[in-house]
């Protein structure tokens, strides 16, 4: 039975950001994932580096701080994965939060950046009609204008598993589902099961450490030992994207609904980001679809601020959900939980890490690392993981282009796709056949792939039907 230092569990975001920082620190480290990496929560965000401005309204000044302060160091690590724009945040006469009080929290919102935000300003309503034409005009009074990073969540998980990777001594396995965790002596014995072979097999490590985001409660409660008592407040959040042709924007939005929550309208190349709801949610966490009451939501949001596009379902190109793992507070109020992260030890080499912000990884990989390393006699240096990720993608939304055979093979080689859907969803950033279409006008999905096929099923699982039922 293969043995590592650390097992970490889960290869979203977070546990990507641990086992990065733990292969740093030369810890012998493996990193399970039972689908591909960044396939759930960390695929499925609003895809922004960012403090949160409307927490400033919960007083969560302290998360606001470490989130812009993380923020602005991401956005100079990963300049071709995030970038900073202006969001505008229009305000209307009959507005809840007039223009002086947005311009607080603006001030206030750069301040907790330490001034590292490029400087919010105020822009009169003649200036914003001209930087976002379509724009509602009637009761306009003008929009505060602050600056936040735009990324792409799948790829920035992804390169910091390939940075880790770098490293000696580590692994990362994905389609590789853990079922079981015991206890023999000292050690953490860890029973995988490989997705594809159904084989099961064992590995053992001296700490186990569970970054499961919304599924930590669903596991962790069907291991006896640890006792678990739920910690969790699962919210389901879903976006819509839209063809940019039908809402065409140069900047972000940030509009209010009639509930009073606040929905991002963000420009990323040929489409337009929606989102997001808001919603409890019970069903099967790893089939989460945005639901036909929150598309009308966004729709109706969008609308109501841009009366002339009468956008309808059929002007969206695809949709996605995702569950926020946020912790409990004691109460139930989704929008007024902290987006604070936790870290639990039911047992002395078990560590529990949950909630967070996408944007704060880094801080929460640190927690951890800092302990393990405690634990083996090694010395933590905080700085390693401010060191820029060394592996980029052959492929990349913000400048796609589409690969060629040999780009093909090289990006099965490298960047560790197992099945069809990591191929194209993850590593190409085509999320659906409408998406496809709108990027490869002169070949046909099908046509590709099919043309490719030989190639491709040298490197993952794929079969034609794979490519013919492609949604
Ligand atoms: C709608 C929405 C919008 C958001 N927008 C933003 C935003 O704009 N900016 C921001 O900073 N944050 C945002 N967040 C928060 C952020 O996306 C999450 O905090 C973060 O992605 C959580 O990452 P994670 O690694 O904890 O969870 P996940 O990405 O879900 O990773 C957990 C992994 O564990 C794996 N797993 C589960 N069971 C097993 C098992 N038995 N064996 C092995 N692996 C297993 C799962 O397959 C999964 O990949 C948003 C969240 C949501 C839902």
């Amino acid at each position: 039975m293969k043995h590592y230092q650390a097992v970490v569990i889960g290869g979203g975001i977070v546990g990507a950001g641990i086992f990065r920082d733990l292969a740093l620190h030369g810890v012998e480290a493996l990193l399970i994932e039972k689908n591909d990496f960044s396939s759930q929560t960390s695929q499925s965000s609003s895809k922004l580096l960012h403090g949160g401005i409307r927490y400033l309204e919960n007083m969560d000044f302290e998360l606001v701080f470490e989130a812009l302060h993380e923020k602005n160091l991401l956005l100079s690590l990963l300049p071709h994965l995030a970038h900073e724009v202006p969001f505008y945040l229009p305000v209307y006469s009959d507005a809840k939060r007039p223009l002086w009080m947005i311009k607080i929290g603006m001030f206030l919102y750069d301040l907790l950046s330490s001034f590292q935000n490029s400087p919010h300003r105020i822009s009169s309503a003649d200036n914003v009609l001209k930087e976002i034409p379509g724009l509602k005009k009637t009761g306009l009074k003008g929009a505060g204008v602050y600056y936040d990073g735009v990324m792409d969540d799948a790829k920035i998980t992804l390169e910091v598993i390939y940075d880790a990777l770098k490293e000696a001594n580590v692994k990362a396995m994905s389609h590789v589902e853990v079922v079981d965790v015991t206890i023999s002596g000292k050690l953490n014995i860890i029973q995988i099961k490989d997705q594809f072979t159904k084989e099961i097999s064992t590995v053992s490590s001296d700490q186990v450490i569970y970054a499961l985001g919304p599924f930590t409660d669903r596991f962790l409660s069907k291991i006896p030992m640890y006792n678990w008592q739920n910690i969790l407040l699962p919210s389901k959040g879903s976006h819509i994207w839209i063809k940019a042709d039908d809402l065409p924007l140069t900047f972000p939005i940030v509009i209010t609904t009639n509930d009073g929550r606040v929905i991002f309208v963000i420009p990323h190349g040929d489409r337009v980001l929606v989102g997001t709801t808001e919603v409890p949610f019970d069903g099967d966490y790893f089939n989460v679809q945005a639901g036909l009451d929150e598309i009308n939501y966004l729709l109706n949001a969008v609308n109501n601020y841009f009366p002339t596009a009468q956008l309808k379902r059929e002007h969206i190109l695809s949709s996605f959900a995702g569950i926020r793992p946020l912790v409990s507070e004691g109460n139930n109020s989704l929008g007024k939980t902290s987006r604070e992260h936790k870290i639990y030890q039911p047992m002395s080499n078990t560590f529990v890490i949950a909630g967070g912000k996408y944007t704060t990884f880094r801080i929460m990989g640190q927690e951890i690392t800092r302990q393990i390393c405690h634990l083996h006699g090694k010395s933590y240096n905080q700085d390693f993981s401010k060191k820029p990720l060394r592996t980029k993608s052959l492929v990349t939304p913000f400048a796609w282009h589409r690969p060629t055979s040999e780009e093909l093979k090289n990006i099965c080689i490298n960047e560790m796709p197992k099945t069809f859907e990591d191929l194209v969803i993850r590593r190409l950033s085509i999320s659906n056949r409408a998406h496809w279409n709108l990027r490869s006008k002169d070949i046909e999905f099908n046509d590709f792939f099919i043309e490719h096929f030989d190639l491709l099923k040298n490197y993952i699982q794929i079969s034609k039907e794979d490519i013919i039922n492609f949604l």
